[in-house]
């Protein structure tokens, strides 16, 4: 017995011992001290949106003395965009130096060729291998996640000659990749693996959501408190189930008070508050756990209640999947400049849209998400150990998407912007360069400064149902019985179709032999394509106002793009115009063009001529810039690794 027991001893000795070296390992990663310091650093700032006009145009009003200063002492230009203008899109150009052909993002949705149905074109997951066991589920190994974006980034690029890049919410980053430090931007997905589920708890009937978010209508119990519940991931076990969690909104006596229960939180909140963040855990069999967090705020309260709570993401103190690399990195950061958004497009314009959420909420959230940018840029500037430093502020786009109607007196709801919403834009580009001061005042005197935008703005006063003008001019037919498409082209007779739109600026054509049920031959592609482009030049809105700019041949601009993803026509709207949101998910209303009355008032998807971005730096650069995928050259081509050896 007794050398028994000893080696049990021994092996409860080495575990231990094992788990405390863990422990404590981790410790050392999450509190590790910045590395050796960097002599110089090359640090490039993405505002996201920001337009040459109306930056020009305050610039000399003297309301953004940081960026004239910056145009004053170093050099300012007009950077072109991609083609189409979308984030995605331009920012996988700048990762890569390489046009979407040769990328593989060509709009934020592609079209499934099997099934005629969008997809997301940011990041893919490969469907885990699975066994069913007793009614369970159970996974074979963990989820692949996947960038939907191919090529190598220039960050990978710098790393491998010896520079270390902290790269801070880029758009399409997700899976982050291993460089120094990286926290993952656009493509990040909640916990309910969509791009931001909300959820809007209210006890009197509101409007439903359309998309992106769920109201729960909850009548107060007997006590006069609401119970409800909070929609979570589906169960890992039983996928057809989806998990969920309580939450309790108690009255106090003061109506514009409540106190909320949430996972063993309570929150007291007036109305117009935004809570803290709060952890919460998804439970399931007892001992499984998908950790998250939200944030809640009270847009009314008692007798008529709305609670909005915010689509529930990875807590980076406690993440349940990665979105950082090192895979640590998402949690050290939090323990130094607090909790932060994680979810890849966290600023809610879809609760903002329907309505379920109120203008300053709304805009008191992207101060919220400016601040934590702010504070993890400034974090990585003051540890100093990063010879490339890149953070992009998506802000400027967001608040310019939103607001645009309140600065635009020919849009359909400028009449009735408030004073907020006609202030909204000028004032994020006053915070933009607050921030823009604040960096500069962290620089060194051999520190390089680059400032760009992936794109301008324009407005969106009408919306275009191009699916309706494939219908009206024959190219898209629908079966006898139905008079529109719904999403995912419900109601067509695809073996009747010629062409059809999907996403924001697209247009497929029914091939044979790529879509499922194709009837184009290959030979008949290009004169398709040409009367396609002439027809839809020529279109004219009831004003007279053409509808496009130009229509691009895919084949022109993307030469060495394979077929995949690809669109065959890329449509470049007018200023004014743009794809409706019912064209992005295939379907085909009654009109042609409506009236755009949302909230969403300004966009870039039009004609990539028509919104060039902006390019800005600390120095004159060497090398002529013409296009955003030239701008890693500028950024690598003459930055040598400095770094002091340790
Ligand atoms: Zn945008």
């Amino acid at each position: 017995m007794r050398p028994l027991r000893s080696l049990l001893a021994g092996l409860v000795v080495v575990a231990l011992a094992a788990l405390g070296y863990s422990k404590w390992h981790e410790r050392q990663l999450l509190t590790a001290a910045p590395g050796s310091k960097a002599k110089q650093r090359t640090v490039v700032i993405g505002f996201d949106g920001m337009d040459p006009a109306l930056l020009e145009r305050w610039m000399v009003a003297g309301a953004l003395p940081h960026f004239a200063a910056l145009k004053a002492q170093g050099h300012y230009q007009k950077l072109a965009s991609t083609e189409p203008a979308q984030s995605p899109v331009a920012w996988s150009s700048f990762a890569t130096g390489l046009d979407p052909g040769a990328h593989g993002i060509f709009d934020f949705l592609h079209r499934d060729a099997q099934h005629y149905a969008p997809e997301f074109s940011i990041a893919r997951s490969e469907p885990v291998e699975t066994v069913d066991f007793l009614g369970m589920t159970l996974p074979l190994g963990d989820a692949k996640l996947d960038s939907g974006r191919s090529g190598t980034s220039f960050w990978s690029t710098a790393e491998a000659t010896g520079q270390r890049a902290s790269v801070m919410r880029v758009p399409v980053t997700f899976p982050p990749e291993p460089v120094q430090q990286m926290i993952s931007g656009m493509g990040v997905p909640d916990l309910l693996g969509t791009q931001g589920s909300y959820t809007l708890i209210a006890n009197h009937l509101v409007p439903a959501a359309e998309s992106g978010g769920h109201v729960v209508l909850q009548a107060a119990g007997e006590d006069g408190n609401i119970t409800a519940s909070v929609p979570g991931p589906a169960h890992p076990l039983y996928p057809r189930d989806s998990l969920a969690l309580p939450i309790r909104i108690i009255r106090t006596p003061e109506p514009s008070q409540v106190v909320v229960e949430l996972d063993g939180v309570r929150a007291q909140l007036s109305t117009g508050d935004w809570s803290e963040w709060i952890p919460m855990r998804y439970r399931f069999l007892g001992v499984g756990r998908i950790p998250g967090m939200v944030r809640l705020r009270l847009i009314s309260g008692f007798p008529k209640l709305r609670l909005y709570v915010s689509p529930a993401q990875v807590d980076p103190l406690d993440p349940a999947f990665q979105v950082s690399a090192p895979e640590h990195a998402a949690t050290a950061l939090a323990m130094r400049i607090g909790r932060f958004h994680t979810l890849g497009m966290p600023e809610e314009t879809w609760a903002f849209n329907q309505g379920h959420m109120d203008e300053q909420g709304w805009l008191d959230m992207v101060a919220t998400t400016l601040g934590e940018g702010e504070a993890m840029l400034y974090d990585s500037l003051d540890r100093g150990d990063s010879e490339l430093v890149i953070k992009v502020f998506v802000q400027p786009d967001r608040v310019s998407h939103m607001f645009w109607r309140g600065l635009d007196k020919e849009h359909p709801l400028h009449a009735q912007s408030s004073l907020l919403a006609r202030d909204a834009i000028a004032w994020i580009y006053r915070e933009s360069d607050r921030v823009l001061g604040e960096i500069q005042s962290r620089l060194g005197p051999d520190d390089r400064l680059i400032v760009l935008s992936d794109h301008g703005f324009t407005s969106f006063r009408r919306a275009v149902h191009i699916n309706r003008w494939l219908i009206e001019h024959g190219y898209l037919t629908l079966k006898p019985e139905h008079k529109l498409a719904g999403n995912l082209f419900d109601g067509v007779d695809w073996s009747r179709s010629r062409a059809y739109a999907l996403g924001l600026n697209s247009l497929f054509v029914n091939r044979r032999g790529r879509e499922s049920q194709g009837v184009v031959e290959a030979s008949d592609m290009a004169a398709l394509k040409t009367e396609l482009a002439s027809a839809l030049l020529g279109w004219r809105d009831q004003d007279g106002s053409p509808v496009f700019a130009a229509v691009h041949d895919a084949d022109d601009i993307y030469p060495s793009a394979a077929d995949g993803h690809r669109p065959d026509l890329v449509l470049g709207y007018a200023s004014g115009y743009r794809a409706s949101w019912q064209t992005t998910l295939g379907a085909a209303p009654t009109s042609l063009i409506d009236d755009n009355l949302q909230n969403w008032s300004g966009d870039h998807c039009v004609d990539s001529a028509l919104v060039p971005g902006i390019l800005m730096s600390n120095f004159q650069p060497a090398l002529s810039i013409d296009g955003i995928a030239d701008v890693s050259r500028l950024i690598v081509d003459d930055a040598r690794p400095t770094q002091d050896s340790p």
